[in-house]
């Protein structure tokens, strides 16, 4: 079966009133993250009563490409959770978890993964400014870890967070 036969399975739902505020602070974290001179992504874990519990942006800038905040989350939630404790906790973001991302949240055993923007989208952004897309496939959480439940994108925050990735590639909108 080649790639494009491969047929995955996500368990999507839909964004509910208490994702937003979520979503919002992690476009802000993205936005913080680019005027630090990083790439604008910004993830935060919900443990499984509410709480936000930790949360992280993008620190690539010093030259280590793997430090994702949804890396940085799975780390911290196994350091910190049971397992059934990362099993109901919510991990949101403003961009869609990459390949590395994805199989970390995964191996955690985290639970669901509320997305603001889309790869879909971001890859989209990049092709239509002629921006190199990088050395990792652009892989979707589902295709990378079936089994975790998602939701996601908003529509008014993923152009949020399509601006702020113009503004890092020097695209004028
Ligand atoms: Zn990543």
């Amino acid at each position: 079966m080649s790639a494009s036969e491969r047929i995955v399975v996500m368990p999507h739902r839909s964004i509910t009133a208490t994702d937003v505020p979520h979503l919002r602070r992690c476009v802000d974290i993205a936005a913080d993250a680019l005027a630090a001179g990083d790439e604008p992504f910004g993830s935060l874990l919900v443990g499984p009563d509410g709480p936000v519990l930790f949360e992280d942006r993008n620190r690539v800038s010093g030259g280590d490409r793997t430090r994702h905040p949804e890396f940085a989350i799975a780390r911290w939630a196994v350091e910190h959770l049971t397992p059934a404790e990362r099993a109901e906790s919510v991990v949101y973001t403003s961009g869609e978890h990459c390949a590395m991302c994805s199989a970390a949240h995964a191996w955690a055993g985290l639970g669901t993964i509320v997305y603001a923007s889309g790869t879909d989208q971001l890859m989209q952004w990049l092709t239509d400014w002629g921006v190199d897309p990088g050395p990792v496939a652009p892989l979707r959480i589902g295709e990378v870890a079936p089994h975790i439940e998602t939701a996601g994108p908003v529509d008014d925050l993923a152009d949020e967070v399509r601006a702020l990735h113009a503004r890092l590639h020097g695209i004028r909108l």
